[in-house]
C-alpha cells in the first residue's frame, strides 16, 4: 500500500463533533483561528486495568474530580487485559464516556493471550498487528464507541499499524513521541517526530498527533524544551500509576498549575487550529 507522510500541515477546525466522530481539513488560509494563543493541554490515561476492582476505584475518583474542575480527559481503552481475566469492561467503559471523556483506543502487540509482566513477548508481524488492532477495537465498538484516537502500547509504531488504524476509520494517532533535545536512543519500532504530520494512504489519511511525555517526566526538566516550543502537550500516565500515592499527588498538582480551559481531550487538540502556525510547532 501505498503511503506517505506529509509534513507541516495546516488544520482548520470544524464545529465541535458528536460522540465518536472527529473531523479535521486542510486548512485553506492560514489566517489563526480564536484560541490560537492559547496553548491546550490534553491528559490522556493508557487504561489497561479497568477490570481490576482496586485500579478501577482510583479511576472512578479521579474521573468525578476531573468532571467537577470541568476537565475532560483521553481514556485511551486497552480491553484485552479484561478479556483475558474475562471481566466485562463495557459498564466501566461507558460510565467514563458518559462523563464526557474521551473514549480512545490504546492497544499492545503482544504475541497471543500471554500478557503478564514476565511472560509477554512482542509480536510484531503484520498479521498480529493487524490482529490485535482489529480485536480491541471491536470490544470498544462492542462498549458503544468508535475510537477515532489511538495510542500503540510500548509505542511500537509502523506503516501497517497506521494503515490499519486508517482502515478502521481513526483520525488521529499519538504514538509517536515528540524529539527532544535528550531523546534516548529507541527501538526501530518506535517514531520521533518534530511536529504533527499526515500519514496518507491511497484509502485515507490519519493525523499523527506526537505524544509529548509522561506525567513523571513532565515535572522534570525534559519536559521544558516541549512546552516552549509545541504548541500543545498530550501528557499521559497509566490507570495503574493511580495506585501510587507519589502519582495520585502528582496529578494534584498538576491539575492545580494548569488552567481548566487548557485542558482538552486529545480529540480536540487534533481539531484545534493551533498548527495554522506552523512556527508555532517546530522544533
Ligand atoms: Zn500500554
Amino acid at each position: 500500500m501505498k503511503a506517505d507522510f506529509a509534513e507541516r500541515p495546516k488544520i482548520d477546525a470544524d464545529s465541535m463533533p458528536t460522540r465518536g466522530t472527529l473531523e479535521i481539513k486542510v486548512a485553506q488560509s492560514s489566517s489563526r483561528a480564536k484560541g490560537a494563543s492559547e496553548r491546550p493541554i490534553a491528559l490522556a490515561f493508557h487504561a489497561e486495568r479497568l477490570h481490576a476492582d482496586h485500579v478501577w476505584r482510583e479511576v472512578e475518583k479521579v474521573a468525578h474530580r476531573l468532571v467537577a474542575r470541568d476537565v475532560r480527559a483521553t481514556f485511551f481503552v486497552y480491553p484485552f487485559p479484561a478479556a483475558v481475566a474475562a471481566v466485562d469492561i463495557a459498564p466501566r467503559v461507558r460510565w467514563l464516556g458518559s462523563l464526557g471523556h474521551e473514549i480512545a483506543q490504546h492497544t499492545h502487540f503482544y504475541a497471543g493471550r500471554k500478557i503478564r509482566k514476565n511472560e509477554k513477548v512482542d509480536d510484531l508481524s503484520d498479521t498480529n498487528i493487524v490482529h490485535c488492532l482489529q480485536r480491541d477495537f471491536e470490544a470498544i465498538r462492542q462498549s458503544g464507541y468508535l475510537p477515532k484516537g489511538f495510542t500503540a502500547g510500548s509505542w511500537h509504531v509502523n506503516d501497517t499499524v497506521l494503515s490499519t488504524l486508517i482502515g478502521l476509520g481513526f483520525d488521529y494517532d499519538c504514538s509517536a513521541q515528540f524529539l527532544t533535545p535528550r531523546a534516548e536512543t529507541h527501538s526501530p519500532h518506535q517514531r520521533r517526530l518534530g511536529a504533527l504530520q499526515f500519514f496518507r494512504t491511497t484509502s485515507g489519511q490519519l493525523l499523527c498527533l506526537p505524544t509529548t511525555c509522561s506525567l513523571g517526566q513532565w515535572f522534570k526538566s525534559a519536559a521544558r524544551p516541549m512546552r516552549k516550543r509545541h504548541a500543545y502537550q498530550l501528557i499521559y500516565l497509566h490507570d495503574y500509576d493511580l495506585l501510587n500515592i507519589i502519582e495520585r499527588s502528582m496529578l494534584s498538582v498538576f491539575l492545580k498549575i494548569t488552567k481548566r480551559r487548557m485542558l482538552v481531550p486529545s480529540a480536540s487538540i487534533a481539531r484545534s487550529n493551533l498548527y495554522s502556525d506552523r512556527r508555532a510547532i517546530w522544533i
